[in-house]
């Protein structure tokens, strides 16, 4: 289970007075004169740099699971939604643990040398003035109310073929947002895209935005669009959890679960096939804490009800990131009924992805990767009956949750290509 960041420890010592702190200064400094001279002996404490309390993201290769087990140990917080044999590990530890790793040969390799660091940069380009008034809307990244005002305005542009709907409430009473796009003709294809059911994948609500964007403004100029909507009943939730999206945006970037009580609930093992499972977690502070029972969160509920409700028959849930399109079942090796159906559809998906931008996004099932039990897409396919892949966007690792705003357009390609794709496929 990830540890507790600790608070800086310096924050809780009482200012000394001024004279005795100037004594403890020199004290140090004539250790570590005394430390120089009589290299290679152990440095005395007053002179080593004090343990470092910044956070690094790395990407560690364990080749055996005891390996992992070593490294996920001493990490804060687990960055890979998705393990398994060749898959790269990330994880977020202290700077002072980084050296433990490479003792033990995990070898790794810094993503981020500064997580916190990072995200207060983004904070501060976010928090430019004209940024927040947006020429180019998609040439940032934009928070939860932004991202409704702007389904708003596309319902309100072309009201013959976009609906705005209120499909539920979060925790904190926010709306859960969905357009609905196409659905004018009868026999039209129920189909569900939705994003950020974790709060810290910015870019899946940016791609299931824009998705939306393109498929209401571009229905006149590009046939292939066209096509789509006049034979789909397309359901786009950019923001599952907004709640807690709005909380990464206000208070912790790196925050993922929902906003249940102090500790929130990973919605993305909530879902009722498999529930309990591996890959989940009955502990509260867990990354992956999967609620009191299936179905505990307003959110998952609301999710549930309208793919009843609609009958949805495609489905795809984005997230990020690590460039990966995956089909159920994530909670069991076993191979899902349809397992040929959906290598077909995924390579199809994979390969509309890499025509868009030259960009490799690989395919696999749960069977090829460590459980995780309670998913939403092993719910979509075992008990809604839809046909439904899990789409983990860029980067492949680099900067993890925090992407350049220029990446935004490109991965929105990406993300149009797989939902158009998938659309094409069920004919
Ligand atoms: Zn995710």
């Amino acid at each position: 289970m990830p540890r507790e960041p600790s608070s800086g420890s310096s924050n809780l010592v009482a200012p000394q007075p001024t004279r005795r702190r100037v004594a403890a200064v020199v004290l140090g400094v004539l250790a570590c004169a005394t430390w120089l001279s009589d290299f290679p002996q152990p440095a005395p404490l007053a002179c080593v740099e004090p343990p470092g309390d910044t956070r690094v993201a790395v990407r560690v290769h364990c080749g055996e699971a005891s390996d992992c087990a070593a490294a996920q140990a001493l990490a804060i917080d687990v960055w890979s939604e998705h393990q398994g044999p060749g898959l790269p590990l990330d994880l977020v530890v202290y700077e002072r643990d980084v050296p433990t790793l490479e003792a033990a040969g995990l070898r790794p390799e810094v993503l981020v040398s500064d997580i916190d660091a990072v995200a207060r940069a983004e904070a501060q380009r976010l928090a430019l003035p004209e940024i927040q008034k947006p020429s180019d809307w998609f040439g940032e990244f934009r928070d939860f109310g932004a991202i409704s005002t702007h389904l708003g305005q596309l319902a309100a542009l072309h009201p013959e073929r976009a609906t705005l709907v209120a499909v539920g409430s979060s925790i904190e009473g926010r709306p859960l947002w969905a357009l609905r796009i196409g659905g004018q003709h009868p026999g039209s294809t129920p189909m569900l895209v939705n994003g950020a059911q974790h709060a810290r994948e910015w870019i899946a609500a940016m791609v299931t935005t824009c998705v939306a964007d393109r498929l209401v403004r571009d229905y006149e100029t590009v046939p292939a669009i066209r096509e789509f909507v006049d034979r789909t009943e397309l359901w786009v939730i950019p923001v599952v959890n907004p709640d807690g999206y709005q909380y990464s945006w206000s208070s912790n970037r790196y925050w993922r679960k929902n906003r249940r009580g102090s500790h929130g609930v990973d919605l993305n093992r909530n879902f009722s096939v498999a529930w309990g499972g591996s890959g989940s977690s009955k502990e509260k502070r867990s990354e992956i804490y999967r609620g009191e029972y299936a179905f505990s969160e307003p959110e998952t509920i609301a999710l549930r009800d309208l793919a009843r409700r609609e009958h949805i028959a495609l489905h795809i849930d984005f997230h990020s990131y690590g460039q990966l399109v995956l089909y159920p079942w994530n909670h069991t090796p076993a191979p899902a009924k349809e397992r040929g159906r959906f290598t077909a559809v995924g390579d199809r998906i994979a390969s509309a992805i890499y025509a868009a931008h030259k960009t490799s996004y690989s395919l696999k099932s749960g069977a090829q990767l460590y459980p995780a039990a309670g998913t939403m897409s092993d719910w979509m396919y075992g008990e809604a009956d839809a046909l439904s892949f899990t789409i983990e966007l860029r980067p492949k690792g680099g900067s993890g949750f925090v992407l350049p705003p220029e990446q935004i357009r490109p991965t929105c390609d990406e993300g149009l290509a797989a939902v158009l794709e998938l659309r094409a496929a069920l004919d």
